[in-house]
Order: C-alpha cells, then structure tokens, then sequence
C-alpha cells in the first residue's frame, strides 16, 4: 500500500530572487506499507476554486469535491526525510482559493484530500509575529505614553500582550479585538494607537486608551495561513465570546446554535472561565478597570459602530438610557470623521450573549459594545465574503480613531 498522509496547505510568504513572494506549501507524509523511505514519486492536483466564498459551509463545499485528469501540476519525484515531504506552489495568486491532492499513482486509490487554502492578502490579515512586533515597535518609539503588560497566554501558549496609551491613573477607555478569530482587531487597533500616540499626546496625559489587539491568536494563525472559511472558536472548539463566568449558564441560541452544544461554533465550553484567552481578557480588564470598553467584532478584519450591549441588561431603563447616549457620541464621531450621514436616535441593540465580554461588563456597570457592521455602511460589505482592501481598514482606522477620541474626551480629566 502506497499511502499519503496528513496533507497540509498553507500560504506562506517566502523571499525568492531578492524580494517577497506569496506561494502555497504542502506538507504531507509518505508511507508504503507502514514504512517510510521507499523513493519519491508524488502526483498533485490542483484546482482553482473561483465558486467558494468565505461564509459558505467548508464541509459541503469541500468534502465532495474530486480531481481531474487536466489538473496535475506536478508528475515526479520529491525529497523525502524519513516521511515528511514538501511541495511549493509558486504560481498562486492573492485572493484565490486552491484545492490540492496528493497521490502517488494517477488516481490511485489512496489520493489524499482535498487540502484548501485561501491565499490571503497579508495587508488585512497579519500574522500574529507582525501583531508583536508592532506592538512592541509602539513602546519603543513612543515611551513616555504607552506601556504594554503580558495579561496572559493562548492554548497554544502566545502571550497575549495588553497595550495602555496614556495615563493609567486616568480614566480607561478599553478595547479588546479579534476575540473570534474571522473578525477585527490587530489591523484596526495597532495603526489607531501610534496615530493616537503622535497626535494626541495632550488628551493622554488626561485619560488611557487600553487596548488587547488580539485575543483568539491561534485560530486568527490559521485564518492568516489560509484556511478559506471563517473560524469563530478557539484552538480548543470554544466560543471566547460565550465563556466568561457571566450568567455562562443560561444557554443562548443566538444563530439558532445552542451554546451548550460542544459542536456548535457557540459552544461555551465546560465551564465558565475555561479558557486561557478568557481569563488573559479578565486580567485584562482588571489592568484597566474601564469606564467604558468596545469589543471589535464584524467580519475579516472590519468592522464599524454597529453596536450592542448584552442581553442580560433587558429592562435595564438607566443601563440601557447610558448606552444609548454613548452611542450616539460614538456613532456622531464615527460617520463625521468619514463623511457619513448620521444616524439620528441611534438606540442600543440589545444582542450580546451570556458568557461574553458585555455581559460581564454589564453585571459591574459599565457601559461595553461589541462592534459589529452597520447595515447602511455598504462600503464594507466586501468583507461579509472574504474581499476586506486596506482601503476599507484605512477607512476603520480613522472612523474608530474619531469615536474613541470623543470616549477618551467624555471620560479623561
Ligand atoms: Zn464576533
């Protein structure tokens, strides 16, 4: 039996000729009959998958999916040490979603796959390294207003870096990214600091921005390397957003999933506070004790000043008059600063779920949104498919920055 075994797609960058280049690298193990170093001959296939978009089912769009004859890319022999094996495609391009599988004989019995892989654009999805670089790049260049605090680790063992802007003895507005791992965060976050650290040094001796750029790291990796469809949980199958010890037993069915179910991409996982990114976003948030906090969510690295609060503060009169009323500051200076027509009485939506980060915010009384996309800002619906541009990040940069300056003003002294 000729056999290939854990197949793995990933995009990579790699320095070729002098300058960088986005390609493709397969791994994958070789056996015959168990045993490994029995010469080299490998068949690829390769299709181009011009029909998948972000959000459809990877499993349904994937799993039927079988290789034609037309579409080997590549017919010889390859490096084998002990079993691992490596192939590199170079003629991909950004944007494009491939299929790949692996023989070693021309449809063969034992084809392994198929393996798909996004190759995304590195200007809206930074890979976590880039995330810590820039984060310590910030304290370098400017350390008289931002320092940057280890608040713990991911399951895989990333430290998750909280960065403050300003004087923390002032009051604290907080934000917290990327806690599902399709959604915003680093991108926006990071560029919205350093503008904020060279232009508004006056209004941080007044008041601190905190900020936790990314809290689903390991999951955000794997979006980063490629896999073509939105991942929501954790590297242990938990919904971040579902497992603060926040009313964590009352089981929600937003998207008509049950949170109890350790299949739904909600599930809130075995108990509350199981999760190492949730107790980092704990320690976090008792670093910065905030007046007000903003969870950035929305799809592929946006989002804009769609903003909910939880389901726990239903009837909550005074709660819920206070959110409505930092909205329409927030929203006021977001659509300004973008040339965007204001919402007049923009009221809270009433939609975060037990166990998330608005809900433990709301049992302490503080005003905290998750931020989702605005049904009206049609210039980001590219993202709700995979297709976010550094244009429409660039835009979110400077629409945030405007709304967490009118925060830092409301509440700085
Ligand atoms: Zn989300």
């Amino acid at each position: 039996m000729k056999k290939v075994l854990k197949l793995n797609a990933r995009s990579v960058v790699e320095v070729k000729d002098g300058g960088e280049c986005q390609c493709v690298k397969l791994n994958f193990q070789v056996y015959k009959d168990g045993k490994p170093n029995f010469g080299s001959h490998v068949i690829i296939y390769r299709r181009e998958e011009t029909g998948y978009v972000f959000d459809y089912d990877e499993w349904e769009y994937f799993d039927c999916l079988l290789p034609r004859e037309d579409e080997i890319v590549f017919d010889g022999e390859l490096e084998i040490d002990n079993t691992f094996c490596e192939y590199t495609d170079y003629d991909v391009e950004v944007g494009k979603t491939y299929v790949y599988w692996v023989g070693r004989e021309r449809f063969g019995e034992y084809l392994t796959g198929p393996a798909p892989v996004t190759v995304r654009d590195r200007r809206v999805w930074w890979h976590f390294d880039e995330v810590l670089e820039k984060t310590y790049a910030l304290q370098k260049d400017f350390p008289e207003l931002i320092t940057l605090e280890q608040v713990g680790n991911t399951v895989f063992g990333k430290p998750l870096m909280a960065i403050f802007a300003g004087d923390r003895t002032k009051p604290v507005v907080a934000c917290v990214g990327a806690v599902h791992a399709g959604e915003s965060g680093p991108e926006i976050l990071l560029p919205l600091v350093r503008e904020l650290a060279r232009e508004q040094s006056e209004l941080l001796k007044k008041s601190c921005l905190a900020i936790l750029p990314v809290v689903n790291a390991d999951m955000r990796e794997k979006m980063v390397d490629g896999a073509p469809w939105y991942i929501r949980t954790n590297a242990a199958g938990v919904d971040i957003n579902r497992n603060l010890d926040a009313d964590w037993d009352l089981t929600d069915y937003s998207y008509n999933l049950s949170s109890a179910d350790y299949r739904s991409p909600t599930y809130r996982g075995p108990y509350p506070n199981s999760e190492p990114e949730v107790r980092a976003v704990l320690q976090f948030l008792k670093l910065a004790d905030p007046r007000v906090a903003f969870s950035f969510h929305g799809p592929c690295s946006v989002t804009a000043e769609g903003m909910i609060v939880s389901k726990s503060a239903t009837g909550d009169e005074a709660y819920l008059a206070m959110a409505d009323q930092i909205k329409q500051i927030y929203s006021d200076h977001f659509r300004d600063a973008i040339d965007f027509p204001k919402r007049e009485n923009y009221k809270a939506g009433i939609a975060c779920s037990a166990g998330s980060i608005p809900t433990y915010l709301y049992h302490r009384g503080i005003p905290a949104f998750d931020l989702e996309l605005s049904g009206d800002l049609h210039m980001l619906d590219g993202s709700i498919r995979g297709n976010t541009t550094p244009e429409m990040i660039s835009l979110m940069v400077q629409a945030h920055k405007a709304g967490l300056i009118s925060m830092l003003k409301r509440y700085g002294k």
